[in-house]
């Protein structure tokens, strides 16, 4: 059944149950406890935050990248009442104000920086034009002061306010990841991320013996969600690796604590096979994991399941609005099932897959756009309900954008997205099955397809592709390759050799980016008019 608790709810139940164990480790500060010791954090940051005024369905930013003050403010909030809205740490300026002003931000927790950005001077700068905003108080130099003002506040006070929270509140604003353009502000009730979190780790298997190596940011809902709240829900070990993603840290980390699970997306795991010093890391602890976020490729799964002895790795898809998962793999589902679809409806889901235009469900093995219903579907965009009402049906249907087909035994697969489509001559391209052929080359490291204005055709086919190290591919052998192995008409036109693809923190390939970047440098401007 789903559960019906709140947050504060079910961290008490795990404490009670695996109170000694260990709860949480990041590596990179230094930082391990239990989950009675991670109890008492949360509420001694509570305390700090009722001390503050923190009221029930305020707006309380936290703007850091991967470290224990988000986790553990993460549970302190959700026990305030208060709703987290979840910064980005690649934000820069305008979009940290949009942010701050369009969730109306009250209480700002942030770090004093990150990488080579100055998170305070950035506030500084957009703070005159955020009224709304009434503190800001720096992880590095106010945690202690924090919870030096919560000791005046009662532990009944913080109890009483615990008692008035309902499972169906709102909890959380996030921000999709701006993979298509502006990031949207999707509302998330403790009952959808709690649940999403909970059924992840069923999937997973999850128990206390289980480390779960969370490289993943916070921010997002694949380490806030499928990462801390599924670990949370049963008891496993969460292990943050560092601040943010390094291949390096992370095959260290995972030898070092034993982990049982890794998460990231595809482009992660790519960076792990290919780093120069895999070899040397024992990672035959690893039993599962998740690759998601984007479209995983066959080869890359393979290879995670071989070479970093993750046999129950699992694909996941799904979406911030949804909590975000929908589909995902059973462990025991066959192997190509288990790597060349996302899996089936997650328990208490709905999906179809229907005609775009006039929602009619297509038949099974045709492309159509995904939809899902369900509990995990958002309370809908934070003070927009215009696109809250394009985005869901009255029926309750969230509509994806995302292409996918459906076999005869449920198992979806993702084409691709419907902005993304490429309508080459009439002809529908699906980027993602070309980036698979391309992936069957055993030179190319990784490859991203993406459609560019053709005066002659509409549309034309371009790959941007990552060499591995060494390879000396061109343009003609790769075309060379593509002849008589796919069909005409899907053979990039375009050929772009590159080191990195504009991403965004989470480590998705913003396609809309590559297309801004090819069709300045082919000159297609006027191709596109
Ligand atoms: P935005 O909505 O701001 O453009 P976004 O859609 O990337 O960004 P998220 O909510 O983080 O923001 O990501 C959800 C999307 O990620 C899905 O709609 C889908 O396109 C893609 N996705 C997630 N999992 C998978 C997967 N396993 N395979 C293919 N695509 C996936
Ligand atoms: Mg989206």
């Amino acid at each position: 059944p789903l559960l019906g608790e709140t947050l504060g709810q079910n961290l008490r139940r795990t404490v009670e149950r695996h109170g000694d164990r260990e709860a949480l480790v990041v590596a990179s500060q230094n930082y391990r406890v239990t989950w009675r010791q991670f109890w008492d954090a949360t509420t001694e940051v509570a305390r700090g935050l009722l001390a503050l005024g923190v009221q029930k369905g305020d707006r309380v930013g936290l703007w850091s990248p991967n470290r224990f003050e988000w986790t553990v403010a993460q549970y302190a909030l959700a026990r305030t009442g208060a709703i987290l809205v979840n910064l980005n740490p690649a934000y820069r300026t305008s979009e940290l104000e949009y942010a701050l002003n369009q969730a109306g931000v009250s209480v700002l927790l942030l770090a004093k920086g990150f990488r080579q950005t100055d998170y305070t001077a950035m506030l500084a700068e957009v703070r005159p034009r955020c009224a709304g905003l009434r503190e800001a108080l720096v992880l590095d130099s106010d945690w202690d002061r924090l919870v030096k003002v919560g000791a005046a506040v009662s532990v009944e006070a913080l109890a009483e306010r615990e008692a008035s929270l309902q499972f169906d509140d709102p909890i959380n604003i996030q921000y999709t990841s701006g993979t298509t353009g502006f990031p949207k502000g999707a509302t998330l009730s403790h009952h959808n991320v709690l649940n999403n979190g909970f059924f992840v780790g069923e999937v997973l298997r999850y128990g206390p013996e289980d480390r779960v190596c969370i490289p993943v940011p916070f921010y997002h809902c694949f380490g806030m969600v499928m990462g801390n709240l599924a670990c949370t829900s049963h008891g496993a070990t969460m292990v943050i690796p560092g601040e943010a993603f390094e291949p390096l840290v992370v095959l260290q980390t995972v030898q070092a604590e034993r982990c049982t699970s890794l998460y990231g997306v595809p482009t992660m795991f790519i960076a792990e096979l290919d780093h120069p010093r895999f070899g040397e890391f024992d990672l035959t602890s690893l039993r599962t994991g998740i690759m998601a976020g984007s479209p995983c490729p066959v080869e890359v799964m393979k290879q995670v399941q071989s070479r970093m002895h993750m046999r129950e790795v699992t694909i996941c898809y799904g979406m911030t609005e949804t909590s975000p998962v929908s589909t995902q793999n059973l462990l025991d589902d066959a192997l190509d099932k288990r790597v060349s679809t996302v899996g089936r409806v997650h328990p208490h889901l709905e999906v179809k897959v229907v005609e775009p235009e006039t929602g009619a469900v297509v038949p099974l093995g045709q492309p159509g756009e995904l939809c899902t219903r369900g509990y995990s579907v958002m309370l809908g965009y934070w003070e927009n309900a215009a696109a809250t009402a394009a985005a869901v049906d009255r029926a309750g249907w969230m509509h994806t954008g995302d292409l996918a087909t459906m076999d005869a035994e449920g198992y979806v697969k993702i084409v691709g997205r419907i902005k993304d489509m490429i309508i080459r001559g009439g002809e529908n391209v699906y980027p993602r099955e070309v980036e698979e052929f391309l992936h069957t080359h055993p030179d190319i490291s990784e490859a991203q397809v993406i459609g560019v204005p053709s005066v002659k055709y509409g549309e034309e086919v371009m790959a941007w592709v990552r060499l591995k190290s060494g390879a000396t591919l061109t343009a003609e052998t790769l075309t060379a390759y593509c002849a008589g192995r796919i069909s005409t008409f899907k053979i990039p036109r375009h050929w772009k050799f590159v080191d990195s693809f504009p991403m965004t923190v989470t480590g998705k390939v913003q396609k809309f980016r590559m297309r801004e970047v090819s069709v300045a440098e082919l000159g297609l401007g006027d191709a596109a008019s």
